[in-house]
């Protein structure tokens, strides 16, 4: 096949997409880099609009007034839409009726039913943002809703694979890219069977992209960021950070899985199996190298550090004093996956078990209610967890200097510990 006919799959997130200006650039970007050629684009939720939707709902929810912040979502997206000369338009007033009417149902839903409710508020944001973003470019606007087809695990949709993929392929015929306009879609969104929304876990829209490129076999998915790449650790808390050029999908998927939070975790895979190459390239400088992520061998990497926060450290012992074991364990991880509570670092003890998990305070009190009568359950939070990958001496030292360490554990690679949140800058 030529070249130019390979589909590209492009993914802008928040800040690509927070203002006038930023959808500009992304338009240069799309003109200089991505066509002619087919193309997808995934856009995120317009800068903060994600969280400004979950204080939203919070708010309806418990019955608080909410009118002067849903006022504020709605006058942001039409200045942005006026600052981009886009006529004042019926499909964002819809969109925003349908907004204002998922709120009034959020006061009466259910605890029970709170995390479905929030797909269907939550969602709005990349509605919204590709409805801007596809009339700026004159794109084609393109629900996936129907076409990402997920179980109903709200707030963390399972992709149902088959579905999907029979879905896009019939939707986006790999002729109409070739002919017709760039398709914008949102990502982090899905839809069930029974056509209710979904949402894919907080930052997803990364996923999206890899889900299309995977299902449409692109040629390459670009995520545009506000970095230079793929970073060695986040410039925003870490000093002298190092672009790594090309990186394998393993040390990618890894770094993910420690929570580096360049790319979301579930991104690499379907890209790996299909071989389709990751490229992470700076929006603000569209023409530096970026980093490639695919298939390739490479050297010793410079160590990696990734930092956790508002971490959770819970230790269990049995109350007899009997030592840890197998039945037990088997208890404690069953709870974890049934409240979905995700384990970040364990280690045990003869007599305790202790793991490192995000502090999410529902989750755990549901844990201990499961839990207390077989154990005596304690824990700590407001701590961090950092993971030093690829670790080294001076590395190991520049990160633990000075701070009290309330677990470790260390393998080959990878060194992690756990301590106090000293909320400071490294440096
Ligand atoms: N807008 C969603 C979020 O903020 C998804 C994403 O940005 O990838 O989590
Ligand atoms: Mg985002």
């Amino acid at each position: 096949m030529h070249e130019s006919a390979q589909l590209k799959v492009y993914k802008f997130g928040g800040a690509s997409v927070k203002d006038a200006a930023a959808i500009r650039n992304l338009g240069r970007i799309v003109a200089e880099h991505g066509r002619p050629g087919p193309l997808v684009i995934v856009v995120s939720a317009m800068g903060k609009t994600t969280n400004a939707l979950e204080a939203l709902l919070q708010l309806a929810h418990a019955g608080q007034p909410y009118a002067a912040e849903l006022a504020e979502l709605r006058d942001f997206h039409a200045n942005v839409a006026a600052e981009l000369d886009l006529p004042a338009d019926e499909l964002l007033d819809e969109l925003l009726a349908g907004l204002q009417t998922q709120l009034t149902a959020a006061a009466t839903v259910s605890e029970a039913d709170l995390d479905r409710h929030y797909d269907q508020v939550v969602s709005f944001g990349e509605l919204l943002a590709t409805h801007i973003v596809a009339a700026f470019l004159r794109a084609r606007w393109l629900d996936c809703r129907p076409l990402i087809r997920t179980d109903e695990t709200w707030r963390e949709g399972r992709l149902d694979w088959v579905a999907t993929e029979a879905a896009l392929r019939a939707a986006l015929p790999l002729e109409d890219l070739v002919q017709g306009p760039p398709v914008v879609t949102q990502g982090f969104v899905g839809g069930t069977a029974s056509g209710l929304t979904t949402t894919l876990g907080r930052e997803g829209s990364d996923f999206t992209a890899a889900i299309l490129a995977y299902c449409l076999e692109a040629e390459s998915v670009t995520i545009w960021k506000d970095v230079a790449g793929l970073l060695n650790a986040d410039p925003k808390i870490f000093a002298d950070t190092v672009r790594y050029p090309e990186i394998s999908y393993q040390e990618t998927i890894e770094m993910a899985y420690y929570g580096a939070s360049v790319i979301h975790p579930k991104t690499i895979k379907p890209l790996a199996v299909r071989g389709i190459p990751l490229l992470v390239k700076s929006f603000l400088d569209p023409t530096a190298e970026g980093t490639r992520i695919h298939d390739c061998r490479h050297g010793l990497l410079v160590p990696a550090f990734i930092r956790k926060t508002d971490q959770c450290l819970v230790s269990f012992e049995s109350k007899e004093l009997d030592f840890i074991s197998e039945e037990n364990l088997e208890v404690i991880f069953g709870v974890l996956a049934q409240v979905r509570l995700k384990i970040r670092l364990m280690q045990n003890s003869a007599i305790s078990f202790s793991v490192c998990t995000d502090f999410l305070p529902a989750r755990l009190e549901q844990l201990l209610a499961r839990l207390r009568d077989q154990f005596t359950i304690h824990y700590n939070t407001g701590l961090e967890l950092y993971t030093i990958k690829n670790y080294d001496a001076p590395s190991l030292q520049r990160l633990t200097a000075g701070r009290e360490l309330l677990l470790e554990q260390r393998t080959r690679q990878t060194f992690q510990f756990v301590c106090r949140g000293a909320g400071e800058m490294e440096g």
